[in-house]
């Protein structure tokens, strides 16, 4: 199916025959829109996703339904497919190694997702390659409790304490702000193993898309600035308003991090800035990411697209904005009627400038249900475009 071959000292999967059926991991709105682009690269997906009302299987070639954790399905889509992707990163990489020992191409590589599967091996991983984290201490798991109380000391409070595995949009993280709130947090995780982390009083949160072939080209998107409410991204705005240092920095820590992890697809970064203008990973994320949604509007490639031509072996797209500005603004599921949520994404659409994406989900309070970009001039203001947005979708 693929010739091995040797570049740059690492060894590279690259397919004698051009790729044209993609398997991804995961059937949600990222692949959605993964699947919106395809046949313009004339590629074929097929996901791997549990329901049949999934987003992507409305525009997958096909769909294996399954969980994306179950190494079974994968071995079935990978017979189906020339290389296999990911859009959910919750999947079980030591049964998955198995078929990359007989040959399935995964892009990026099962090394890359185990590292990203556990924040903790993330964080070694950031500093093993001399990129700045917050401050952090290991608890439970292979690592004794009884510090517990000197651990946090070292760090001080508030800190924030979370989850090694499996933790998203801020479930799995909690700020704990006193020495007695400590040992409850720990014990309302079930004693699970996670990382306690000095709390980062930031300026600003910063992500940055990265794309990378398996021949070593790398595509970097303008550095976005995230903001969250209840640590879940609420809006982002692009360009980040940051000074050409901190973007040269980020910048180059994702091309450090990129070639380090030899990454071949799309992986999300996230940042703190901090008040003395340090940038500090947060995490990253192997796959398009809810950061880069802005992309599809204002790029001439969006992230969806990169990633399909980053693991199908087709060359990067360019990455600038087509416009000076933009904001993107998630649609959260709220706690009022299904008709209300429909009248808000109508008055959402009569907005000028802005493109919604809706991704058919069943609406429960809370859950990523679509995102609406716009746009922007230079003159024009964009935290207060997001917010007349936001009182569009949020407000009663
Ligand atoms: P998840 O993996 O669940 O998305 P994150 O680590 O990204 O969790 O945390 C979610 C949000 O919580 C971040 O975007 C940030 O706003 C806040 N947060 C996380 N870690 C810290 C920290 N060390 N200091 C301050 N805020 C933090």
């Amino acid at each position: 199916m693929w010739a091995g071959l040797h570049s740059q000292g690492i060894m590279e999967q690259r397919f004698p025959q051009p790729i044209r059926r993609v398997g991804v991991i995961g059937g949600g709105q990222l692949a959605w829109m993964m699947g919106l682009v395809a046949p313009t690269l004339d590629l074929e997906l097929v996901v791997q996703t549990p329901q049949a009302t999934d987003p992507a299987v409305a525009v997958a070639q096909a769909a294996v339904l399954a969980e994306v954790n179950d190494v079974a399905a994968t071995q079935a889509l990978a017979a189906q497919c020339d290389v296999i992707t990911f859009e959910n990163e919750f999947i079980d990489c030591e049964g998955l190694q198995t078929l990359a020992d007989q040959g399935t191409i995964f892009r990026p590589s099962l090394a890359v997702l185990a590292l990203v599967l556990d924040k903790l091996k993330q964080r070694q991983c950031f500093a093993r390659l001399g990129l700045p984290n917050p401050r952090y201490e290991a608890l439970g798991g292979e690592f004794e409790a009884d510090g517990l109380e000197a651990q946090a000391a070292r760090l001080g409070f508030p800190l924030v304490m979370k989850t090694r595995r499996l933790g998203y949009d801020g479930y799995g993280t909690t700020v704990v702000r006193t020495l007695a709130e400590l040992s409850p947090t720990w014990e309302r995780f079930r004693f699970a193993p996670v990382l306690l982390e000095e709390f980062v009083p930031f300026k600003q949160e910063l992500a940055v898309m990265v794309a990378r072939s398996a021949s070593g080209e790398v595509a970097l998107y303008p550095t976005v600035e995230t903001q969250q409410v209840n640590q879940i991204c609420r809006r982002v705005l692009v360009p980040a308003a940051v000074s050409a240092e901190v973007e040269t920095t980020i910048t180059g820590m994702a091309r450090t991090l990129v070639e380090a992890l030899n990454l071949v697809g799309i992986v999300g970064i996230e940042c703190f800035l901090t008040q003395d203008d340090r940038v500090l990973i947060n995490e990253i994320a192997p796959r398009t990411h809810n950061s880069g949604h802005y992309s599809l509007d204002a790029c001439p490639t969006s992230q969806f697209e990169q990633q399909l031509r980053a693991v199908s072996d087709r060359p990067l797209g360019p990455t600038h904005l087509t416009c000076p500005q933009a904001v993107m603004v998630n649609l959260l599921g709220l706690e009022v009627s299904e008709y209300r949520h429909q009248e808000k994404l109508a008055s959402l659409k009569q907005f000028p400038q802005a493109t919604v994406y809706w991704y058919h989900k069943g609406i429960r309070p809370g859950r990523k249900l679509g995102h609406v970009t716009c746009r922007l001039e230079a003159t024009e203001d964009p935290e207060q475009v997001a917010e007349t947005l936001e009182r569009l979708w949020y407000s009663p």
